[in-house]
């Protein structure tokens, strides 16, 4: 007597069993299976994850395989695996950038942490890994991503007068240094001019369809950056620090604003964490150990990444060649990369925790004590 033939239900039975570590449901449940097709022992799937960086797309993928591998009657098992970004809500109040569909906002207590380093080489790893990524410069006082990310000139006026942003490495770009006379003279920019060119870039800017936009924020935690935050119909933001107890007082005055104005936090980020000889391989703490995964404890907020000191961040930055892809096998890329999933991740995370019926809505819901 021959086997029944096997069901859609016993292969989405057999799939429940892999859990969005992230999520905390299975990947049946979250409604990422699509396309499932079984004919004659042969079983093809597309797992549909909410962002092509997910850290478990390779383990996920071979569970399916295992799993549906081992039913009775499975002689083939094709698995596609596939992404589609969710999209970030923004609160009622801000006007939202059609096409775009989380803005993240890379953000520092004070100047020099590595806050723009550290944006290039999210947008960059996020690129790497699938998404549509476009990264926007409103670092008023040290517009560095031109030169980080390798392009100059000025952007030109495209369909409506809206002006097309710049391009390179895959990445979109907009940076205020694209508006600045050329020279190397200072531009001092008041805050309502700061709004004024930061609010151009993002609505009257061809940003197209973007999974995820960065924007390097200005340093602190000043009125420009405030009104900033409180315009910008953010998906959430990140928090750049060194291990310094005064890198980590600013960082917390950091958490404090965007806990404020009801912006989720996603994490924070440990740049210059500690620094590896090239030499030897020897790990030293140059400032304080510790300081970020410390910071992420008291706060309850989640330690996305460690990223190590080294100068080659700093010589390739300089070249205009973000360390990820000038380096993409060295450590400090993998901790980039590490980092930029953890963000995905998150974005994740909180896109799908707002306003559902099982958690409460935006902000409130990501445990932040600050105190
Ligand atoms: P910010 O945007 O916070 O002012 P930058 O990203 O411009 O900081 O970084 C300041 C300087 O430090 C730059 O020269 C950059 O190349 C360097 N830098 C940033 N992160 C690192 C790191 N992890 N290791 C070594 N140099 C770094």
């Amino acid at each position: 007597m021959s086997a029944p033939p096997l069901t859609e239900t016993q292969i989405l039975d057999a799939l429940r069993r892999i859990q969005d570590p992230d999520l905390h449901r299975d990947i049946v449940s979250l409604d990422f299976i699509k396309d499932l097709k079984v004919e004659d022992g042969s079983v093809a799937f597309t797992i549909e994850l909410t962002t092509p960086a997910c850290p478990v797309k390779a383990q996920m993928e071979a569970q399916a395989k295992e799993f549906v591998g081992a039913l009775p009657g499975v002689k083939e098992v094709d698995v596609t695996m596939s992404a589609r970004v969710t999209r970030g809500r923004a609160a009622t109040d801000k006007q939202s950038i059609s096409g775009v569909r989380n803005i993240i906002a890379v953000a520092s207590g004070k100047g020099g942490v590595g806050k723009s380093t550290v944006a290039v080489n999210l947008a960059m790893a996020l690129a790497e890994s699938g998404a549509r990524v476009g990264l926007m410069d409103s670092d008023i006082y040290g517009p560095s991503i031109p030169l980080m990310m390798n392009v100059s000139g000025s952007p030109t006026a495209g369909a409506g007068n809206r002006m097309v942003p710049m391009e390179n490495y895959g990445v979109k770009l907009m940076s205020i240094g694209f508006m600045t006379p050329g020279d190397d003279s200072p531009v001092i920019w008041r805050g309502p001019m700061v709004m004024q060119a930061v609010t151009q870039f993002l609505y009257n800017v061809e940003w197209g369809e973007l999974d995820y936009l960065i924007v390097d924020m200005p340093p602190g935690t000043g009125d420009a950056v405030l009104t900033l935050v409180q315009k910008v119909p953010l998906s959430g933001a990140v928090i750049v620090t060194t291990p310094q107890d005064i890198a980590l007082i600013d960082a917390k005055k950091g958490l404090m604003m965007f806990t404020k104005v009801e912006t989720p936090i996603l994490g924070i980020v440990e740049n210059m964490s500690s620094f590896v000889c090239p030499h030897c391989g020897e790990r030293t703490e140059i400032f304080s150990s510790g300081g970020g995964r410390k910071m992420s404890e008291k706060y309850e907020v989640p330690l996305l990444g460690e990223i190590p000191l080294d100068p080659e961040i700093r010589e390739w930055g300089d070249q205009g060649k973000p360390i990820v892809i000038a380096k993409p096998e060295s450590p400090v890329a993998e901790a980039f990369r590490t980092f930029a999933s953890a963000v995905a991740a998150r974005v994740s995370v909180v896109n799908i925790g707002t306003g559902t019926a099982d958690r409460p809505a935006s902000g409130s819901y990501i445990p932040l004590k600050v105190g």
